[in-house]
């Protein structure tokens, strides 16, 4: 178990609904020993690094392929595989499935800012959880299905959340996706199916975000508690890693459950903060 006692949130996300307020103050009933603060300005804020400098670097993150992974990715075994792949290879339907937004590779950003988290402090700190959110389209390679898949939640130090990634990365009701399809002529398709499927999934600007990103906050913290593994196996608990809009809409905003086995983890982990934040007290006075 790995207490992170420290929860840091660094928002650089454009949309005014996500409120650090509101998901600290949601937290802190789950949470109530640990130390959750949001900084103003931050190292870590991608808006406010260097493009300039770091324009190569950038340029680097962007996925061009959805088939074709980022060379940070460990394929020697998969060579002969891949090579054949990337001869079979096909255009990539961005443009129906991600909009006109540019995908980001959420490990390769990850490495970026643990550069400069290095560059700042010496060494990643393991105590204190850097949580960063994001409009950024952030995706991974999958290798099971070899292609990449946008991704609302990337684990570790420091942690990513997308908001694009909530939209774009959760799955809508297939049928959502039909009509979109056989309907991609009409140039209104997306407006209308907004309607259509109101309150069904989450869209941009959603007010529902914010319980949305407490329950990433949950599974990333977890991440560490739980040796690397955040997510559980019971689909009724808040852990589940829902790959269906609805899913994340019941478990995240409806019904807000637990299950028995987080729950003695949380409370462990809880217990320990408790304890280590009295030493602390007793240490000063
Ligand atoms: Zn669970």
């Amino acid at each position: 178990m790995v207490y992170c006692k420290y929860i840091n949130f660094i928002n650089e996300s454009s949309w005014p609904e996500v409120s650090i307020e509101k998901i600290i103050a949601c937290l802190k009933e789950v949470l109530p020993n640990n130390v959750i603060d949001k900084a103003e300005e931050s190292q870590l804020s991608l808006n406010s690094i260097d493009k300039e400098k770091n324009f190569s670097f950038f340029n680097q993150a962007i996925v061009q392929d959805l088939k074709k992974p980022l060379p940070i990715y460990d394929l020697n075994y998969y060579h002969s595989y891949y090579s054949s792949i990337e001869k079979k290879m096909f255009t990539p339907k961005n443009k129906i499935e991600f909009g006109n937004l540019i995908l980001y590779d959420g490990f390769f950003i990850q490495k970026l800012l643990q550069k400069l988290i290095i560059k700042h402090e010496q060494e990643l700190p393991f105590s204190k959880l850097n949580i960063l959110i994001t409009d950024k389209l952030l995706c991974t390679f999958d290798e099971s299905d070899w292609r990449y898949h946008a991704r609302s939640l990337i684990c570790g130090t420091p942690t990513l959340i997308s908001t694009a990634g909530i939209v774009e990365g959760i799955a809508k009701p297939p049928d959502y996706y039909y009509k979109l399809y056989f309907f991609k002529e009409n140039p209104d398709i997306v407006d209308e199916l907004k309607k259509e499927y109101n309150g069904q999934f989450i869209n941009y600007n959603d007010h529902r975000i914010n319980d949305i990103i407490e329950g990433l906050v949950l599974q990333a913290l977890f991440y560490f508690i739980n040796s690397g593994e955040p997510f559980c196996q019971d689909r009724n608990c808040r852990l589940f890693n829902a790959h269906f809009q609805d899913d994340v809409i019941r478990l995240n905003i409806k019904e807000k459950k637990i299950c028995q086995k987080h729950k003695i983890l949380i409370n462990k982990y809880n217990h320990v903060l408790f304890i280590d934040n009295n030493c602390t007290k007793e240490a000063e006075e």
